[in-house]
């Protein structure tokens, strides 16, 4: 008898060393939660991998299973008993549907067999085995051409002393750790292409992430609160929930507008942004702020600017992309299904009473002197008392 399920492989966990049992665990959870609304799914450990059943079409599950952080590649199998004949018609049964689903029409595919033999009271060896397996596919199947070194379609057997698998491909996961291991971040999230790259590449680090966003409504109006929106939800499918704080932020520019020197608005709006973004952090248990920068983008993104904007937070500020070329930012929104929400028009509170010529270089003190006429402390906690926080995708 034989049984579909799907075989779970992860990568670096296992070099975690006496932190592995949790981190296993963490991911079977994620994984479970990730399948939530699938049927008569079950997640169990498994000797160094895990292994997911249910009752849903597999390919379905599949695709859930392979945006789950920590999960390096995955492949739908069939369990048998590690018997040769047996072994030999599940796969021949899975070669055949195999290429009847993702080889259409009638030219050739490369083919090869793989056997890995954990118990090795199974005999023959894996090589021979191998070639046994394919002696007993190939005549059967015109279409294969056996090729080694790069083949399309790959039958795997790995006979273990529970018993053996079979299965036809690896389908990629993100890799990374799960979410959740690693604690709580805050990234700031605007429209842009960005920062919601910057956020998923703190989720693949096996962090939790919050979203806040600056909303200075009326100054921009309702489509930019929805792009925002959109962006979490998307967020919310690397993630089980993502938490989105809105933050009301027009006030605070109309204060920096009125009695500030223009060239500085743009890294003041940015100061002001980590002020509040910590105060909320602190409050959610978040260890660190998150951001899109990334060096020498725009004028906000000096050296001497980042210095002068970070000081303004309590906590790390955490810049994955601050490296990154602009093309492969938007190479990776894409990959992750964030860009075409990212490119709808919405503006961003930075653009509203946006300085003609911002300064590039900014001074800490000069900075400082700016800020002297505002009351911040008030500015920002009327601006965390207005804060809207929003359980994505369950509050939209
Ligand atoms: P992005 O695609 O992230 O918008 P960008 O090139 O437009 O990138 P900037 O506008 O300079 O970058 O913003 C730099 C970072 O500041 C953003 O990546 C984001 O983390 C933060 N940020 C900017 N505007 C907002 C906002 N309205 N709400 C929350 N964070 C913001
Ligand atoms: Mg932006």
């Amino acid at each position: 008898m034989s049984d579909a399920a799907i075989l779970v492989r992860y990568g670096e966990i296992g070099l975690k060393g006496g932190n592995r049992p949790a981190f296993e665990r963490r991911l079977a959870e994620n994984l479970r939660t990730a399948l939530k609304g699938m049927h008569g799914v079950s997640v169990d450990r498994l000797r160094g991998r895990l292994l997911i059943k249910g009752t849903d079409e597999i390919s379905q599950l599949a695709r859930s299973a392979s945006k789950v952080f920590g999960v390096t590649s995955l492949s739908p199998a069939t369990h048998c008993t590690s018997d040769a004949k047996a072994l030999k018609k599940v796969a021949a049964e899975m070669v055949a549907i195999t290429l009847e689903r993702d080889f259409p029409g009638d030219g050739p595919v490369r083919f090869r067999t793989s056997v890995t033999r954990a118990d090795k009271t199974f005999l023959p060896g894996s090589m021979e085995f191998a070639r046994d397996l394919a002696g007993a596919i190939i005549p059967n199947q015109k279409r294969l051409k056996v090729d080694l070194k790069n083949p399309q379609l790959n039958l795997e057997a790995d006979i273990r002393p529970e018993g053996a698998w079979i299965f036809a491909g690896r389908i990629p996961g993100p890799g990374g750790l799960p979410v959740g291991s690693l604690g709580r971040g805050l990234c700031l999230l605007s429209g842009g292409i960005d920062s919601p790259v910057a956020a998923w590449e703190c989720m693949k680090r096996g962090m939790r992430v919050e979203c806040i966003s600056f909303y200075s409504h009326p100054f921009v109006g309702p489509q930019t609160r929805e792009k925002i929106i959109r962006l979490a939800e998307h967020l919310s499918s690397w993630q089980p929930t993502t938490i989105l704080h809105i933050v009301p932020f027009s006030e605070v520019q109309v204060a920096i507008r009125d009695n500030c020197p223009e060239e500085y608005r743009t890294v003041l709006y940015r100061r002001a942004m980590q002020r509040i973004a910590s105060r909320v952090a602190s409050r959610r248990k978040c260890k660190a702020l998150i951001t899109g920068e990334s060096i020498g983008q725009v004028a906000s993104q000096t050296l001497e600017n980042l210095a002068v904007i970070e000081e303004a937070s309590s906590m790390p500020v955490l810049r994955p992309l601050a490296t990154s070329d602009k093309v492969d930012i938007i190479k990776q929104a894409k990959s992750i299904g964030t860009l075409e929400t990212s490119n709808l028009p919405a503006p961003d509170c930075c653009t509203v009473f946006q300085p003609a010529a911002p300064i590039i270089h900014g001074k800490l003190v000069d900075a400082l002197e700016a800020e002297a006429s505002l009351d911040i402390q008030a500015l920002t906690l009327e601006a965390v008392r207005g804060t809207e926080r929003l359980r994505i995708p369950e509050d939209v």
